[in-house]
């Protein structure tokens, strides 16, 4: 069984992981907060590593990433386990058990599937892939050999060590900002916002391509000053950050009724007054003016979507580079 790299001892038996904030320390047959990381014999060890609950071809657009190969498909694979307890989590089945039909798949067989299928480039999404880095890097490493891209979906939620390891070997990455207020993360999520914030500004200075998500929750996180922060914050890093707003629906163990499409937009147009790019998402129609890209030059349509479907004709593609098909300046979309 793979051991972990990221752990030490801490007295007899005990051993301490050093991934996340939480810093658990397990004697011997304990598993961690995300349930993936064992103390066996006193060494920290990963029985879930590979193992994969679930693939699946999809759009990019459904990661979500905006900015990056729009209109392409991508090999997206999820493991068990999840360092969070966010109470509205959509994939619970999955982030909150690992007893799951998950068949091991190494490395160089997962970036044989996504060369078979046509579309050099893996997501690793659907719960929390950090629990499970050491498998990550093992992928992220041969992805890159073969040519293969590697886009990360995380809640940031490890130390910065770890986060600086997997960051250079990331081609882009959509990160949960789940709420702009430390008490809402540790008290409800079972989070820590300072950690989330640092991995997304090692992630901007790793020149990763990055977008944010944030699921709006009524009463949760959806006042508009929390929002104002949350908006500055991306802003510091850069304007041109796209900030994905997606409504809550119920699921698990929160019931409360879901967000109203109205209050999505009203927050988007308070955040696009401030940012770039700013999408609305789970809402039954994006408004065109949250749901396509135009381009800052001249203002023509670069990418139309619908759902998750792409329309990308406003885009030229040369070199690896987009540009404007009207105007021929460069589009803020990355390949
Ligand atoms: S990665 Fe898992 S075992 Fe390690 S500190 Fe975080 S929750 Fe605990």
């Amino acid at each position: 069984m793979p051991e972990s790299r990221f752990y030490s001892f801490t007295g007899t038996g005990i051993v301490g992981c050093s991934l996340c904030p939480w810093r658990c320390r397990l004697k011997e047959g304990m598993q961690g907060i995300c349930k993936v990381r064992i103390n066996h014999e006193g060494k920290l060890l990963l029985p879930f590593a590979g193992r994969i609950t679930g693939s699946a071809v999809d759009p990019v657009e459904k990661k979500p990433l905006y900015h990056f190969r729009p209109g392409s498909q991508i090999l997206s694979v999820g493991f068990s386990g999840c360092n969070l307890r966010c109470p509205f989590c959509q994939n619970w089945h999955i982030s909150q058990s690992t007893d799951n039909e998950a068949p091991f798949v190494s490395p160089q067989e997962l970036c044989r599937a996504a060369l078979r299928s046509g579309n050099p480039q893996i997501a690793y999404t659907y719960s929390e892939p950090l629990v499970h880095i050491e498998y990550l890097l093992s992928c992220m490493e041969e992805a890159r050999s073969r040519g293969i891209a590697n886009v990360l979906v995380s809640n940031g939620t490890v130390l910065k060590e770890a986060a600086k390891e997997v960051l250079a070997l990331t081609d882009a990455a959509n990160i949960d900002i789940k709420c702009f207020s430390e008490d809402t993360y540790s008290r409800v999520l079972g989070g820590d916002l300072g950690t989330v914030l640092d991995f997304v500004r090692l992630a901007v200075e790793a020149g990763v391509h990055t977008e944010i998500t944030t699921l709006i929750v009524p009463d949760l996180n959806d006042s508009e000053e929390e929002l104002d922060a949350l908006g500055d914050f991306i802003k510091g890093l850069s304007a041109g950050i796209p900030w994905h707003l997606s409504a809550y629906h119920p699921a698990w163990r929160y019931h409360g009724a879901a967000t109203k499409a109205g209050r999505i937009i009203s927050a988007a147009e308070r955040a696009a007054e401030k940012l770039s790019f700013v999408y609305t998402g789970n809402i039954p129609h994006n408004p065109k003016r949250f749901s396509d890209t135009v381009c800052p030059g001249c203002g023509a349509t670069l990418v139309s979507r619908s759902g998750f479907r792409a329309d990308t004709s406003g885009l030229a593609f040369n070199n690896k580079q987009y540009t404007c098909v009207r105007c021929g300046k460069a589009a803020p979309i990355v390949y």
